[in-house]
């Protein structure tokens, strides 16, 4: 009889992310080895972003060739000549030449992407994928290589290869997890038993058959959260250009203060609404983990940053914070029967899935269905809810210039009286509300304003939840250390 197999051993404590910002300059690079170094550098798996701007530069260059513009080889030479310029301060001659060797195999393979698209005029989402994967591959294999100098050991995976498997191909895709757990249980194992430090490039998986797809833009951090899944890891720490989640956008309202605390909840809401702290796809891949997602300043990584974990505390009756979103259009579907007509949400829903338009929020009435949009989206949505020919639709319109604001923290639901204090502010400040939703989402409240009040609406919020009555302070929940 076979023997049960062993329970893989687990000995990455903590994942690290270090996005684009973190790795502008030999600086920023410096600054991630000192991260890593303060801590058990064997118990710590890195994620990475390309190096800031690159993936920009790989999208214009891309969009270049598609145009048969053959300026991008001038992009793709300052892309190349932006990594050699890194490898030669931070390495010495040696791993330099090692740095360059790679560096040439990927550029090369990106020159022949280019070139072939240049030819045709025509691409597919998978050559799209491949050509901004290259970002990733560089920095990782370049943050692998600095490592190395500063006496770690290092191995780099580039995460087309290890089983990041997902359904479709693409952009905006996402990992098949069940997949992925049993294709990563090997990776796992040899990280477990070795004493290197895993490097993984971020942003992208592939496809059964191998074909490069992307998570979207910014989507290194829905890469960390699936490597931390894989290694079983306690905690995952973000680092970025700002200390946390904040209680409001700090240029709108320069008093807005870090959040210590998120539950995963508020934290999700906050990042699917407008806040560019985190990306908002994050928290699915751990959903079932009791994993601990940290945000931290990159350049004052001691300063306490954003905790996000399960739900620990008693709830508390708090807005902890208001993301904002301007770019909102509605678009309304009108008739008098829409209310009621059984399968037409579906059926909408369905087609715009197709085009893969996503709906942010749905209001309905008897007569008229709401979809809230992504500015980008609402033409093209209504192109295709026209074309559907439903005949209990009477009449098609979208309105642009909108912003929604999310008002976020846990009770809310259940605490009398939110509403109409939101209400009151919005009176006084004589704004007036496009749309009120409450009690969608346990943990916040939608308000859509017209997209030139949306500013003065947040600072009033604001200034009437944080600064008069400092329910933070007041509220501040209990949270207790998890023993994962
Ligand atoms: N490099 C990719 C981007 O700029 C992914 C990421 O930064 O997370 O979108
Ligand atoms: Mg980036």
């Amino acid at each position: 009889m076979l023997n049960k197999p062993e329970k893989s051993k687990q000995k990455i404590k903590k994942v690290f992310k270090f996005g684009g910002s973190c790795l502008r300059d030999s600086s920023s690079f410096r600054q991630a080895i000192r991260l890593i170094k303060a801590e058990q550098p064997e118990r710590v798996a890195v994620v990475v972003s390309a190096v800031q701007g690159v993936t920009d530069l790989l999208l214009d260059a891309y969009h270049k060739a598609l145009g048969q513009d053959k300026n991008y080889k001038g992009t793709i030479q300052y892309v190349k000549q932006k990594h050699l310029t890194l490898a030669a301060e931070l390495l010495s001659l040696k791993r330099f030449g090692k740095a360059s060797e790679l560096f040439s195999q990927i550029f090369s393979q990106l020159d022949r992407l280019l070139q072939g698209i240049t030819l045709v005029g025509d691409s597919t989402p998978g050559l799209k994928a491949r050509i901004l994967s290259s970002g990733e591959r560089l920095s990782a294999w370049l943050l692998g290589l600095t490592m190395e100098e500063a006496g770690l050991t290092s191995r780099v995976y580039e995460t087309d290869r290890i089983g990041l498997i997902v359904d479709q191909p693409g952009e905006g895709v996402s990992v098949n997890l069940k997949k992925f757990d049993k294709n990563f249980a090997s990776v796992s194992e040899e990280i477990a038993g070795g004493s290197f430090i895993p490097v993984f490039t971020g942003y992208f998986g592939c496809t059964e058959n191998g074909q490069v797809a992307l998570f979207g833009r910014n989507g290194s951090d829905y890469s960390a959260a699936i490597i931390a899944r894989g290694l079983r890891a306690e905690i995952l720490i973000t680092f970025k250009d700002v200390s946390g989640f904040l209680s409001a956008d700090p240029e709108i309202v320069p008093q807005a203060t870090t959040i210590p605390y998120l539950d995963r909840k508020e934290a999700a809401e906050l990042a699917y609404f407008g806040s560019r702290v985190l990306h908002p796809k994050t928290l699915e891949p751990v959903s079932d983990r009791r994993l601990i997602l940290e945000i931290r300043s990159f350049q004052r990584p001691e300063k306490p940053g954003t905790v996000i974990q399960e739900k620990t505390a008693k709830n508390t009756s708090m807005i902890k914070s208001f993301a904002l979103n301007q770019n909102i259009s509605i678009l309304r579907i009108e008739g008098p029967g829409v209310g009621h007509k059984p399968g037409i949400i579906g059926l909408i829903g369905s087609r715009l899935a197709e085009k893969n338009i996503n709906i942010l929020t749905v209001l309905t009435s008897q007569t008229c269905i709401n979809l809230i949009l992504d500015k980008s989206a609402a033409e093209l949505a209504c192109r295709v809810i026209k074309e559907l020919n439903e005949t209990s639709i009477k009449n098609l319109s979208v309105e642009h210039d909108l912003a929604l604001i999310a008002c976020v923290g846990f009770g809310l639901r259940e605490t009398p009286g939110v509403a109409g204090k939101i209400f009151s502010v919005m009176s006084r400040e004589k704004i007036n509300l496009e749309f009120f939703s409450s009690g969608a989402s346990e943990v916040a409240i939608y308000l859509i304003v017209k997209k030139d009040e949306a500013v003065k609406a947040v600072k009033a919020l604001h200034r009437e939840y944080f600064t008069s009555t400092r329910e933070t302070e007041k509220n501040k929940p209990e949270y207790t250390e998890l023993n994962c």
